[in-house]
């Protein structure tokens, strides 16, 4: 087998830089304005970047400020991202904008999969961060960044039309630090399953949903149970009269001493 040593490629890739650095190649005169050389990424990112076409989703208020932004006063056209359409066909990024509710999310979540790669997520607002107002609350998920990748965060409640530009820049600049010979949508494997949003408090990753129902349904012994003793052990006890009459107390306490003297 013949063997080449690795000085000899070294030496190759050196002369093909210095082909590039210097005028051994001949342009013609009357391309000589229009003729650049740069690499295989920076074209590939500048014309992504430059042609974003959100997917919106606007679930609630931020949603209007979205739209704002895409109306004549901000003109999102002005970054090639005006082809905003309620449609992941040939969309680049979903701009989840509004409280993402738990009946929702598995829409988000099937419109997200129906999009070509490659694709970003924006999370606009607090509700679609973290919740927002309604972290907590038994119907809205603490943030969409738990179903889908999030690229981009933009703070705020509702963040302005100002807002969602800047992380609509900050996007660009991701994509501008990517290399097509590193991108995900160009390598093999699966990703991992979305899960199912599970009613109640959300406090808890819904990844585990398995794991938490066995330890909670065997009564916090950590196996799976029958289900029976965890059905007894939730099943509401009424108050007795004394608990009763001291909760009327109290009820009573409190609206006396709401009134003006
Ligand atoms: S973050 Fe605020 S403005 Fe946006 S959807 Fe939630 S409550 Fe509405």
């Amino acid at each position: 087998m013949l063997e080449v040593p690795i000085e000899k490629f070294r030496d190759a890739k050196r002369e093909q830089i210095q082909e590039l650095v210097h005028d051994s190649i001949i342009v013609p005169d009357d391309l000589q304005d229009n003729v650049f050389v740069t690499t295989l990424d920076n074209v590939y990112n500048w014309s992504r970047k430059a042609s974003i076409w959100p997917l919106l989703f606007g679930l609630a208020c931020c949603a209007i400020e979205m739209i704002a932004t895409a109306a004549s006063r901000w003109d999102l056209a002005r970054f090639g991202m005006e082809v905003m359409r309620p449609s992941p066909r040939q969309a680049d990024l979903m701009i989840v904008s509004g409280t993402v509710t738990k009946k929702m999310v598995p829409a988000i979540v099937r419109i997200y999969d129906q999009m070509a790669e490659p694709r970003y997520v924006m999370a606009m607002g607090a509700c679609a961060t973290g919740g927002g107002p309604f972290k907590e609350g038994y119907n809205v998920v603490s943030g969409i960044d738990t179903y889908i990748p999030v690229d981009v965060y933009v703070p705020g409640c509702p963040p302005t039309p100002e807002a969602l530009i800047f992380g609509l820049l900050k996007l660009q600049q991701k994509v501008e630090r990517q290399s097509i010979t590193k991108v995900a949508w160009y390598r093999k494997g699966s990703s991992e399953a979305v899960p199912i949003p599970v009613l109640g408090a959300d406090i808890f990753d819904p990844r585990q949903v398995q794991l938490i129902q066995s330890v909670t349904l065997s009564g916090g012994g950590g196996t799976k149970g029958d289900g029976e003793s965890a059905r007894r052990s939730v099943t509401p006890v009424p108050l007795s009269p004394e608990a009763k009459a001291k909760v009327r107390a109290a009820k009573a306490k409190a609206m006396a001493a709401r009134q003006p003297a």
